[in-house]
C-alpha cells in the first residue's frame, strides 16, 4: 500500500490516469501556481497562497439546516500565486483552463458581471467588499489538484485561496470563520450556488490530524483527533466519476423542502428538533416525502454527535455502523444517493471495510470507507470488479488523511 494521498495502485485496478483531470489529487501531484504565474503572466508573484479540498466523515445535508457536520480537509489544494496591481483590475488564469486569461474590472463589479470558472475567483474579491473588507487589483494564477465535481470541493478550495490572497495582498488577516463566510458568500451570491457553509469552513478551518466538528446553529467548532492509524485503519476514497446533471435542481429542492418542514413544525431549523421529539414533529407533517427528508436531518445529526463521542475515545474503528447507517438514510429517507455510490459502498462494505457511505452532496461523486490497513487493496479490487460488472466507469481509489486549511505556501 502506498502513502496516504497516493492512488492505491494497479492491485486495486483503478490506478491514477495522468491525462485525466478527476485523477490529478492522486500520487501525491503537487500544484504549481507560481511557475504558471511566471509562464502565462510573467515575472514572480509577491506571494502564494492554498486551501484543500474536503471530505465530510459524517453529517450530510445537514449544514443548511444548522445542524452538525464533521468535514476534514484532503491533501489535494487548490494554490493561488498573486501579486497587486494598482489599476483596479483582476488578471486571472487557471492551470485547468490552459489558453485563456481572463480580465474583471473590480470597480462596480456586480454577480452576473463574471460567469464560468473565472466568477469563483472574481467573486471572491466581490464578497470581500461585500463583508467590508479591503480587496485590490491583482493578477492570480491557480492550480488545483483537486478535482472538479467529484464530491471533494473543488470550488471552496479555489474560493478559499482567492480570498486569502486578496484580503492578505489588501493587508487584512481574516479569522478562519471570516474567510469561511466570505467564500460562502461568493458562492451563494456570486456564483450563484445555494450551499451551506460546511464545504468552506473545512477548507478555511481544519487542521492536519483532526476532523472539523463543526456545529452551523451554534457558530461553534473544535478540532476532533482522528487517527485511523492508530486502530490499523485508512480512509480510502472512491471517485464514482459519476455527476448526475439532476444534482442542482435536487439540491435546491432538498433545502426548500427542509425549510417548509421547518416552517410547519414552527421551528427555525429543522435542527431544533431533539431525537425524542423526532415522532411527535413526524406526525405533525403532511406527507410521507418531507417526513423521510425530517428524519433525515434529525437522525443525522444525532449520529454526527455519536461518531464525534467515539472519536473523543479513540474507538475509530467503532464509527463504522454510524457511517453504514448515514448512507442507507441518505438513500432512502433523503433520496440523494445513486447507483455508483450505492454500489461502491456495498462493494466496500460486503470486501471488509469497516463503514463506508457517500460524502458529499450525493447523485455522483464520492464515497469515504474506513478501512483495515492490510485489507485495502481487496476492498479496492471489489469495487472496481463491482464498477466493471455494472458497466460503470472505473472509479478512481485514494487514501485521503486529515491536511491543513487555508494558508500561506512557503
Ligand atoms: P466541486 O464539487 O468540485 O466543488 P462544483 O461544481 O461546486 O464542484 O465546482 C466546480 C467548479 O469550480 C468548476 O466547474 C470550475 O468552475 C471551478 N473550479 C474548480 N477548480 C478550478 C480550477 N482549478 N480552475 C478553475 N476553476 C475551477
Ligand atoms: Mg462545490
Amino acid at each position: 500500500m502506498t502513502a496516504p494521498g497516493s492512488a492505491t495502485g494497479s492491485a486495486a485496478g483503478a490506478a491514477a490516469d495522468p491525462d485525466d483531470p478527476s485523477s490529478r489529487a492522486s500520487g501525491g501531484a503537487v500544484p504549481r501556481a507560481a511557475e504558471l504565474f511566471g509562464r502565462v503572466l510573467g515575472g514572480a508573484p509577491d506571494a502564494v497562497f492554498s486551501a484543500p479540498g474536503r471530505v465530510n466523515l459524517i453529517g450530510e445535508h445537514t449544514d443548511y439546516n444548522q445542524g452538525l457536520v464533521l468535514p476534514f480537509a484532503i491533501d489535494a489544494r487548490a494554490q493561488v500565486a498573486v501579486r497587486a496591481r494598482d489599476d483596479g483590475r483582476l488578471r486571472v488564469v487557471s492551470g485547468q483552463q490552459p489558453g485563456e486569461t481572463v480580465e474583471v474590472n473590480l470597480d462596480g463589479l456586480e454577480p452576473g458581471a463574471v460567469t464560468g470558472w473565472a466568477g469563483y475567483v472574481a467573486g471572491a474579491a466581490w464578497a470581500l467588499a461585500e463583508r467590508g473588507h479591503r480587496a485590490a487589483g491583482a493578477d492570480l494564477a491557480l492550480d488545483s489538484t483537486v478535482p472538479v465535481g467529484a464530491g471533494l470541493s473543488s470550488s471552496a478550495a479555489v474560493e478559499c485561496s482567492t480570498a486569502l490572497a486578496l484580503a492578505t495582498l489588501a493587508g487584512d488577516r481574516l479569522a478562519p470563520e471570516e474567510l469561511a463566510r466570505v467564500a460562502q458568500l461568493d458562492e451563494n451570491r456570486f456564483v450563484g450556488v445555494p450551499c451551506g457553509l460546511m464545504d468552506q469552513m473545512a477548507s478555511s478551518a481544519s487542521r492536519a490530524g483532526t476532523v472539523l466538528f463543526f456545529d452551523v446553529g451554534a457558530d461553534r467548532t473544535e478540532h476532533i483527533p482522528f487517527d485511523p492509524a492508530t486502530a490499523g485503519l485508512v480512509t480510502l476514497l472512491v471517485d464514482t466519476r459519476a455527476h448526475h446533471s439532476l444534482a442542482d435542481g435536487q439540491y435546491a429542492r432538498r433545502r426548500a423542502t427542509c425549510e417548509a418542514a421547518a416552517e410547519t413544525l414552527g421551528v427555525d431549523s429543522l435542527s431544533r428538533i431533539a431525537p425524542g421529539e423526532l415522532d411527535a414533529a413526524l406526525a405533525g407533517l403532511g406527507d410521507d416525502e418531507t417526513r423521510r427528508r425530517v428524519r433525515h436531518v434529525v437522525t443525522e445529526n444525532e449520529r454526527v454527535r455519536a461518531v464525534v463521542e467515539l472519536l473523543r475515545t479513540g474507538a475509530v474503528r467503532d464509527i463504522g455502523p454510524a457511517m453504514v447507517a448515514s448512507h442507507a438514510s441518505l438513500r432512502d429517507d433523503f433520496e440523494v444517493s445513486c447507483a455508483e455510490l450505492d454500489v461502491a459502498v456495498d462493494a466496500a462494505l460486503a470486501a471488509g471495510a469497516a463503514g463506508a457511505r457517500m460524502t458529499g452532496g450525493g447523485f455522483g461523486g464520492s464515497v469515504i470507507a474506513l478501512v483495515d490497513r492490510d485489507r485495502v487493496d481487496e476492498v479496492g479490487a471489489a469495487v472496481t470488479g463491482a464498477f466493471a460488472r455494472a458497466g460503470f466507469t472505473a472509479p478512481v481509489l485514494r487514501l485521503v488523511s486529515p491536511a491543513d486549511g487555508a494558508g500561506a505556501d512557503g
